[in-house]
């Protein structure tokens, strides 16, 4: 199957702070893409001979197409909680969250929910993400059979717990990572599926489940891990009083083997500067949940302070702790979170977090956020006269950079015209115009 995308094209060379203009932009461009792949990018007059009869056009002038988000934190059985109040992270783990996450033993339930959770990431745009699934291993293999129909590239892990949470969401410390084993050997490398090392948090796990993960890490080290980290005081100090003999809450995952390539950590507010030092020589990334961090009231993650340590950044919505599925409100959110410890962050540079970021924390540097021949062709279209209102503001745009900037504070679902995963456009009301 061969189709062609002809619209602004948008996507980064580099990192915008380590350079100046990292930003790549097409005023007017052409993708070619078959069988999921892209294989070309040009501007539309130098590639428009190689369009021949049997290639699906879809003409998307007047819109911008960027590789599509990586959202690097996110719980799926958490869409039934998103919006609810609680007095913070604990308390809200008690009331809301837990006893909705007990649902999951359940595969009816999984499988309603993994429809929906995947139908919502791709109306907003979000092309890969890392999710917690629950405790169940039934919501694992829900998600992952749902994503795989799909071709999504998803990453994806049961929650490990053992302790300190109620009887219904407690596994065991062989029993957990044993099941977490099983549910790699069965799935990872599958599709574009890949499985993570899930330790919910560390006081949800024992120092002997923790130890567990951590081996099972070292004997599969194209896992993936992930957790919490650093979200909130009243965790941290409850993790100090749980993990006595380690330096820090971070210094818990490292001292398992829980910190490398490939872990992503959530929240990371309250970490000190040998924490960064540690995070960027374990080659580990942050997953920034800011939306998330303002609605519990956890905190500021400090951006100039983890960039001044060159520790990688991403950008996540943690649903349903996070207030939305969009990763332009987790931008928008981001700049005020910036705004309020007096950074300023560049519209290039969240755009960048949000993207081609979240890939290279988890290694898909090869296949995922270019819009380059041999890349995923998992993209997005952005309508920026989707309101009434974006569309005033952007057509008073000076530069693409100010029309980014103008997308992430006023944009929502709405601006996302289109969202193709693998090649294949998820909404179905989108037909190609030739
Ligand atoms: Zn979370």
């Amino acid at each position: 199957m061969r189709l062609a995308v002809r619209s602004s094209l948008l996507d980064f060379d580099a990192d915008p702070s380590h350079t100046a203009n990292a930003l790549r932009f097409v005023e007017d461009g052409l993708l070619l893409i078959e069988d999921g792949v892209i294989v070309a990018r040009d501007e539309f007059r130098a590639l428009r001979s190689r369009l021949d009869p049997e290639t699906c056009v879809f003409d998307y002038s007047g819109c911008l197409v960027t590789p599509g988000f990586v959202d690097t934190h996110i719980h799926m059985p958490q869409v039934d909680v998103i919006a609810s109040p609680a007095a913070g992270l604990l308390d809200w783990l008690e009331r809301h969250t837990f006893p909705a996450e007990a649902r999951f033993a359940d595969p009816a339930v999984s499988g309603e929910v993994a429809r929906f959770f995947l139908d919502e990431l791709a109306r907003h745009g979000t092309t890969s993400a890392l999710v917690f699934a629950s405790v169940h291993a039934a919501s694992v293999e829900a998600l992952f059979e749902e994503a795989l129909r799909r071709d999504v590239r998803l990453v994806a892990g049961k929650c490990l717990m053992d302790r300190l949470c109620p009887e219904a969401l407690r596994d065991t410390a062989e029993g957990g990572v044993q099941e977490s084993a099983d549910l790699a050997a069965r799935w990872h490398g599958r599709g574009r599926l890949g499985y993570a090392i899930t330790p919910r948090f560390a006081a949800t796990s024992t120092p002997r489940q923790l130890e567990l993960a951590g081996k099972l890490a070292r004997s599969r080290p194209e896992l993936y891990i992930q957790s919490h980290v650093a979200e909130n005081i009243d965790e941290v100090r409850w993790v100090r009083q749980l993990y006595p003999e380690a330096r820090s809450y971070l210094d818990v995952y490292d001292r398992a083997g829980l910190l490398r390539e490939r872990s992503v950590y959530a929240h990371c507010i309250w970490l000190d500067a040998d924490d960064r030092a540690r995070m960027r020589a374990a080659g580990a990334a942050a997953a920034v949940c800011p939306t998330s961090n303002l609605f519990l009231g956890s905190g500021l993650f400090d951006f100039r302070t983890t960039l001044d340590a060159s520790m990688a950044i991403t950008l996540a919505t943690d649903v349903g702790g996070g207030q939305s599925f969009s990763m332009l409100a987790t931008m928008r959110a981001a700049h005020e979170v910036a705004r309020l410890k007096g950074t300023g962050i560049s519209a290039a540079q969240l755009w960048y977090w949000a993207s081609r970021g979240g890939a290279l924390a988890l290694g898909w540097q090869d296949r995922v956020g270019r819009l380059a021949p041999g890349f995923d062709a998992d993209l997005i279209v952005l309508d920026p006269r989707a309101t009434p209102l974006l569309a005033r503001r952007t057509a008073r745009a000076e530069s693409i950079e100010d029309t980014l900037f103008a997308l992430l504070v006023l944009g929502d679902d709405r601006a996302i015209r289109e969202t193709f995963i693998a090649g294949r456009a998820s909404k179905p009301r989108e037909e190609p115009t030739r």
